[in-house]
């Protein structure tokens, strides 16, 4: 087979423009399109002037630093040094930037500026396949995932650790102070760089030692982020933060279907317990109403997050992570209630009464007892209780009519089938976001700033689920036009 003729000195009599080169489907054009689509009050939402200033030397357009961050967000570039050699080399952000080539401290501080208000991208994307019929909000899932601080786990210390530190650096400046001291020539007018940064460690430890003396406060600190918190993670246990996401499935007929983050949350509590109904009020306002049921594992399952979900009218299917207690033949739900009598009945008929009340971790409880006589006489002693003593007793929390009514709900087929579409709902949201986007870890530090990135690589998730309905040949008249300028107006 011959050659093909090549040569790179290859002078075009027409050379091609980069229009021409970047395919009309290309995720560069949908980023574009998407961008240019924010209307005036999205860019003052975000903080950014459009205008630019008047005086002094031209700046990068707005339009164009944005689109290179989200486009980096989607193809998994992330980093301002990443994104300077990208928009130097690479077609499409050449494309986005019209063959502009701004540098790493450009972008950074554009992104350092506005990334807090680039949460209201995350919105837009949301209210867009809104717009498209994309979302119908049957179902919906949520789940929390644990992202890696950007802090190494050695910096981490418990309050005995930080003392033995603060000793260690105090006696290190001691030391310096007495040799900087004791030289012969002039004083520096500066201090030595070994000392100014024990110095600064110093501060940063007491600092950090009045932290872990606060009310409520965690037993561990990391030093570089004191944000971050120890949590259990596939690699052990490290400094993290808890991401959460809910996800709605979306699905458009013939053109393929995939799924949607409708709310993100990013916590310092490594348990997903409190955060169902935040959860829901996040994704109720994003996308505008109330989903018909949320999905959700047993770290969610609560009293007060069951009662909270009955007060705003939805339905969750969320199992119990003590399932297996269920199954006894004494547990507390086979305990029948008496509202005219407050008390309950026991299996072998015998009734328990309220004794008195009492808080379980944090918790009011009422609690009720039958007498210890009436266990130790009873063919289920040792099985029911081994309290003979004191007889079985009853703990009654506040929510104690909402789980058993949700209890019930779980137990039917409807609830266990619906329970299945969880983990293919929104874990694999997860895995596309820490393997594709590259999001294994936050490049960023402290709870507001990760708190932002995870909203940027939301929006990007979304974006790559748009985008590929978008390039898909429409099987009715295609709206993005107006979806994408409607997507600002209030939901
Ligand atoms: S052990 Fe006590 S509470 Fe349990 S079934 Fe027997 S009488 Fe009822």
């Amino acid at each position: 087979m011959p050659h093909r003729p090549m040569s790179r000195e290859q002078q075009w009599l027409l050379p091609p423009s980069l229009d021409e080169v970047v395919p009309a489907d290309h995720p560069a054009r949908f980023v574009a399109e998407f961008i240019d689509a924010l209307d005036r009050d999205s860019w003052a939402d975000m903080g950014i002037d459009l205008d630019g200033d008047p005086l002094g030397a031209p700046a990068y357009h707005p339009r164009a630093l944005l689109s290179v961050w989200v486009y980096g967000f989607m193809t998994g570039v992330r980093s301002s040094r990443k994104l300077e050699a990208a928009c130097r080399e690479q077609l499409p952000y050449l494309w986005l930037t019209g063959c502009q080539t701004p540098d790493h401290i450009t972008l950074w501080r554009f992104y350092a500026a506005h990334r807090a208000g680039m949460r209201h991208l995350f919105t837009r994307t949301v209210r867009t396949a809104m717009a498209m019929q994309l979302v119908d909000l049957a179902v919906q899932a949520v789940d929390g995932t644990k992202v890696g601080a950007n802090v190494a786990g050695a910096r981490t210390y418990d309050a005995a650790g930080l003392r033995r530190l603060l000793g260690r650096v105090e006696r290190a400046i001691d030391e310096l102070e007495a040799q900087h001291a004791a030289g012969d020539g002039p004083a520096a007018a500066r201090l030595p760089a070994a000392l100014a940064d024990r110095r600064r460690l110093q501060a940063q430890v007491r600092a950090a030692v009045d932290t872990l003396q606060a009310p409520a406060a965690p037993k561990q600190i990391n030093l570089t982020d004191p944000d971050a918190r120890l949590m259990k993670t596939r690699r052990g246990l490290r400094p993290a933060y808890n991401a959460q996401a809910m996800v709605a499935p979306v699905e458009r007929r013939g053109d393929g279907s995939g799924r949607l983050i409708t709310a993100v949350a990013v916590v310092d509590a490594p348990g997903d317990a409190a955060q169902l109904e935040p959860m829901l009020a996040h994704a109720e306002a994003a996308t505008g109403g109330p989903a018909d049921l949320t999905l959700a594992d047993a770290g969610y399952h609560s009293g007060a997050a069951l009662a909270a979900c009955a007060r705003r009218g939805q339905r969750v299917a969320m199992p119990e992570a003590q399932a297996r207690a269920l199954q006894q033949p004494y547990h507390k739900d086979r305990f029948t209630y008496d509202a005219a009598s407050d008390s309950y009945r026991c299996p072998a008929g015998q009734r328990l009464r309220f004794t008195r009340r009492k808080r379980t971790r944090g918790v009011p409880m009422r609690l009720y007892r039958v007498s210890g006589a009436v266990c130790r006489a009873c063919p289920a002693f040792g099985i029911c209780t081994t309290d003979g003593r004191h007889g079985r007793g009853l703990e009654i929390g506040p929510h104690e009519a909402v789980l058993r009514r949700h209890r019930a709900w779980m137990a039917t087929r409807e609830a266990q089938h619906a329970y299945q579409q969880r983990q293919h709902l929104v874990e694999p949201v997860f895995g596309i976001i820490k393997a594709q986007l590259r999001a294994r870890r936050f490049l960023l530090r402290g709870l507001a700033n990760v708190k932002a990135e995870w909203a940027l690589l939301a929006t990007a998730f979304n974006l790559r689920t748009l985008w590929r309905l978008w390039r898909a040949p429409p099987t009715k008249p295609d709206r993005w036009d107006a979806a994408m300028t409607t997507a600002g107006a209030p939901a």
